[in-house]
Parts: C-alpha cells; structure tokens; sequence
C-alpha cells in the first residue's frame, strides 16, 4: 500500500486586533513563538510558524490585526495583511465570542478570496453558555463560511479539531521547509520581539506605540550568546521614562528579556541595551524600510 500522500500549505490568521490570533498561533505551532499581550497592535510583521508532522506541514502566517491605517506604519502594517491573504491555502478568521460586530470590509475580502474560510469564535471561556449559543447563531447568520467553531485559544480549547479541520483543506504538496525549522524568522528577530514584548507589558501610554527594537550585534560562542540591542523611541521625555530613575526600569526588561531568551536560546545570555531617540520614525518611509516594513 502506497504511503499517505504529502500534504502542505499556507495558513492565514486573520480578525481585528486583540481577537487571540497570536495566542491561536501558539497553540498551534506549540511554542511561543509570536509575542502576545493585551495591547493592540503587538503584532507589526507578519510571522510564520511552521508546523511539520510525519505527511503534513503546515506554515501559518500571524498578521497585525485588520485596522483603518493612521501613519505610515499602519499602512506598511496592512500591507503585509494583504500580502499573507494572496498566498494563503486556508484562512483562519478569528472572532472574539464577547463580541456580535462584524467587520464588513473584512468579511468581503474573505468571500472574494478563493480559499476556504474556517471562522473561530474565541474565548469563548469567558462566556457564559446561552449568551455563547447566542454569539454562534450570530455568526452563523452573518458570516458565510465553511466551518465555524468554539475555540478557547489561551485553554487549548478545540486547538487539536482546528488541526483537523485544517489537514482536511490543505493540498497534496511536499514540504516547503525542512522538518526541524519553526519560523521563517531568524533567532535575532525573536531576540527584538521579545525585547519589545517586556517594554509592552512594562510600559503604559504612547511608549509601547513608539518603540522599535532592533538588534546589532548577536555574537554565539558554545555556551554564551552575546547580545546588544537598540531601543528606538520617538522622544527625549520618552527616553527619560523608558531608562527610569539611575536605570531601573530598563534594568527590569533588560532581566525578563534576559530570562526568556536563555530559555529560547538554551544558552546564557549576556543582553546589552542602548536607547536612542528617533524623531517620528513611524511617519518615515526610510525608517520603516530600515526596520523591515516595506
Ligand atoms: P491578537 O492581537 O489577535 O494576536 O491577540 P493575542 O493573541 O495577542 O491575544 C490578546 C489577548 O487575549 C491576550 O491577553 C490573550 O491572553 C487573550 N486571549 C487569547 N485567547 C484567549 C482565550 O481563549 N481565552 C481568554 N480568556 N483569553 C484569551
Ligand atoms: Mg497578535
């Protein structure tokens, strides 16, 4: 008897900012690889996570939450949304199950687009069971897709039908990657974003809105890598909060963003952290490039 046949494809995780796209992501792929917090707009690029099994593979692709853009990184933002869409095999459109508002734009680009369309009603831990009943009815009326599904992303909840549902769509394809890579993005990447997420959860107001992270040197010796990075803020004040009094609240991320990439890594990390003042660098063409948006 022949083998099974290969299968692989293209996963897009779509829905408003805040919906558990990142936290679904995870679940999915089982390691933590996009960074997840409560605030909107944690995810500015696109991320892939490629899960592989015995005859399947699939790469998933976290985007940035659909949104109006207001600046030029917004608008670079939604570019990479649209960019995951026109290749995707499957899409995964994510909806919070607190929430019977359906973003119309959104909804008529995934009836134009030709690949089939599972809807995930999410958190739905954090309803009670006849207001879920009533959120699916909604769902069901509103949106025309091909599967609907309960999920608690954060719980685990229904993750493994998800997986099920997805291996059923994808196409006969051999692997795109080799078994053992788990994102397209290179460790210093996952470096930056995890500097970033310790300033999101650190931070409050415009300082997690205007903040970039980029990483100039990563340096690996057999047990110790060797890590210096750049925090970009827009302003002086900014700066000034950013560093804290005698540099204590940099310390702190520094000690998280420390703990994290040690585990990430499997190594000692020695983190070093400069700041730097960037004027507006969200409104200009030259910097997004520079970090990677465009
Ligand atoms: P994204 O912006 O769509 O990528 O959303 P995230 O994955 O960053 O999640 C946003 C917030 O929702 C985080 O605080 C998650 O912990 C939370 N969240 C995600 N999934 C669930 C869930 O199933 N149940 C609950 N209670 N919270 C969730
Ligand atoms: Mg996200």
């Amino acid at each position: 008897m022949d083998a099974l046949p290969h299968k692989a494809g293209f996963v897009n995780i779509i829905g408003k900012p805040n919906v558990g796209k990142s936290t679904l992501m995870n679940a999915l792929v089982g390691e933590r690889l996009s960074i997840i917090t409560a605030k909107a707009q944690t995810t500015r690029h696109r991320i892939a996570g490629i899960l592989s099994g015995p005859n399947f593979q699939i790469i998933y692709s976290d985007t940035p939450g659909m949104i109006k853009p207001q600046y030029a990184l917004q608008k670079a933002m939604m570019k990479a949304v649209r960019g995951a869409l026109s290749d995707a095999d499957v899409l995964l459109w994510v909806v919070d199950a607190r929430d019977k508002t359906i973003d119309v734009d959104l909804k008529g680009v995934l009836e134009r687009h030709a690949a089939p369309v599972l809807l995930l009603v999410n958190k739905v831990d954090l309803v009670e069971a006849s207001v879920l009943e009533e959120v699916l009815e909604y769902w069901a009326t509103h949106a025309s897709v091909h599967t609907m599904l309960p999920i608690a992303a954060l719980k685990g909840y229904n993750v493994p039908v998800v997986l099920e549902q997805l291996l059923t769509h994808l196409p006969e394809h051999p692997p795109y990657y080799p078994q053992e890579m788990l994102s397209d993005k290179p460790e210093r990447f996952f470096a930056a974003e995890i500097i970033r997420e310790k300033i999101l959860l650190s931070y409050s107001q415009e300082i997690p809105y205007s903040v970039e992270v980029t990483i100039d040197n990563f340096e690996e010796t057999e047990r110790l890598v060797r890590i210096s990075a750049v925090i970009y803020v827009e302003r002086q004040s900014q700066k000034g909060i950013l560093i804290g009094h005698q540099g204590s609240a940099l310390k702190k991320v520094g000690m998280a963003a420390r703990k994290d990439l040690e585990r990430l890594l499997n190594k000692s990390v020695f983190l070093e952290q400069h700041v730097k003042v960037l004027p507006r660098w969200r409104q200009k063409s030259q910097w997004l490039q520079q970090f990677g948006y465009v």
